[in-house]
């Protein structure tokens, strides 16, 4: 990039899903489109559980789904309680759901399916520049007209800001502030090997079949949960967690995902696996309180988690889905001209992300009951443990036993119904 290379469109700065959605949309309608992207290769920076909900993929082009290297499609759904040594299994399997003969959720590996999405982008005619980082924007007048990298700028129409959960180019726009630690997790993964066939038979799925299992009480107490996917041929693991609580804690992530693997739930399930990948990123929580008033400005917008479209329900993360819905609105947005801040909303809205982020507001208030990650999980397990316990006395009634294991944990009758109360709201 020199003084002297010539404005294009769009740059769009970021290769992550929303940047590659937004780039591909824009050179199929025939704009000029630079992506750029600070990693040396797509997807080698990006960290995802890795379950994508295949119904934005095919928002990006009908058919893509079809044509993209998909680890596993999800069949079997699964929610574990767990305390240290115990845990109970919720699971749900049966005909896998599927919209036109397509799953409804796949496993994907960022690194081989976001190179993938950027092969597309290229063939598209997107002009991908790897190995670069975007230090600043270029401001003129009070409007962007490129951006500066590594000393040398580069001027363009419009600049999207697809730089992740943290974007700084968000943040010198003024569209967003600081990023407060309670406003997002920190994750930690690992991909563990295992061949198909291990996989099949630990998880009951069969040959490109596969299981999501999201897991609670794994966190030492802390806020937050774990998740387990299964791949083609390994599983990742992860554990996403408060990092305000953690630090607090005298825990560790690293610390946690160990006790994780060890745990007698999960042992069985990795092992003999060989760990291949391990990674760390920060993820949004906070749902659509999180997404800033304004979305663009003269020139710019922001658009994936740099906006904020991310929603934890605690039982599935959504970053990847709405990132990809999100790239393309901003591909609409700039491609219908005009205001941008409208255009945009308007594309958004047509997208439905933003009802679809207003629906689960609440979750953010039920996510926060703090006993769902000290108390709960472990009061469920003994109230189900006396369930299957039989002996030689006579049983007591449910609700005494109930009524022991909330004892047992400390918790009053009157904090578990406001906790349902909250509950109930939120959702
Ligand atoms: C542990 C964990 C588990 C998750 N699990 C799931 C899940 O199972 N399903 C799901 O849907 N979502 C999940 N998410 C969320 C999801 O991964 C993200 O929301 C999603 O990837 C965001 O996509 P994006 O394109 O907006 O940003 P990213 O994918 O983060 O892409 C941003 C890109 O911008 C680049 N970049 C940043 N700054 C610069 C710069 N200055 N110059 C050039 N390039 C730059 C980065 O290198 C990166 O490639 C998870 C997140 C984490 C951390």
């Amino acid at each position: 990039m020199g003084e002297d290379t010539e404005a294009v469109d769009v740059i769009v700065v970021g290769a992550g899903l929303a940047g590659i959605a937004c780039a591909y949309r824009l050179a199929l309608a025939g704009r000029s489109v630079v992506l750029v992207e600070r990693g040396t290769t797509v997807g080698s920076k990006n960290v995802s559980g890795g379950r994508l909900y295949t119904y934005a993929l095919e928002a990006v082009e009908a058919g893509l789904t079809r044509e993209a290297p998909f680890e596993r499609s999800v069949v079997r759904e699964q929610i574990v309680m767990m305390d240290d040594d115990r845990s109970m299994t919720v699971s749900l399997a049966g005909p896998p759901a599927a919209v036109d003969d397509l799953p409804t959720s796949v496993t994907v590996l960022r690194s081989r399916f976001d190179a993938w999405f950027a092969d597309r982008a290229e063939a598209a005619g997107v002009m991908l520049a790897t190995g670069i980082r975007v230090d600043s924007l270029l401001v003129e007048d009070g409007r962007v007209v490129g951006i500066m990298a590594g000393g040398e700028e580069m001027r363009a129409g419009v600049v999207v800001a697809a730089d992740g959960v943290n974007s700084f180019l968000a943040r010198e726009a003024g569209l967003v502030g600081e990023l407060s630690a309670h406003a997002v997790g920190v994750g930690v993964k690992e991909v563990i090997a295992l061949d198909a066939a291990t996989i099949e038979a630990r998880f009951g799925v069969g040959p490109g079949e596969g299981a999501a299992t999201l897991m609670l009480g794994c966190t030492a107490g802390v806020h937050g949960g774990a998740f387990l996917y299964t791949n083609a041929d390994s599983v990742s693991l992860g554990i996403v967690v408060s990092p305000e609580q953690v630090t607090a804690s005298g825990t560790t992530t690293h610390g946690m995902l160990q006790a994780l693997k060890a745990h007698p739930a999960v042992r069985p399930l990795v092992a003999g696996g060989t760990t291949l990948e391990y990674a760390a990123h920060l993820v949004r929580e906070d749902g659509w309180r999180g997404v800033p008033k304004r979305l663009a400005r003269d020139g710019f917008l922001v658009t994936g988690e740099a906006a904020g479209f991310v929603l934890n329900l605690g039982y599935t993360v959504r970053g990847m889905d709405l990132a990809l819905v999100s790239g393309v609105a901003a591909a609409e947005a700039i491609v219908a001209g005009g205001d941008l801040e409208i255009a945009y909303r308007t594309a958004l809205d047509r997208s439905g992300l933003p009802a679809t982020m207003h629906a689960a507001d609440g979750y953010a208030d039920l996510m926060g009951i703090e006993r769902l990650y000290r108390t709960y999980p472990g009061l469920v397990l003994d109230v189900a443990q006396s369930l299957f316990t039989v002996d030689a006395r006579a049983p007591r009634p449910i609700r005494t036993q109930v009524r022991a294991a909330m004892r047992a944990h400390h918790v009053p009758l009157r904090a578990v119904l406001r906790d349902g109360l909250v509950g109930v709201r939120s959702i």
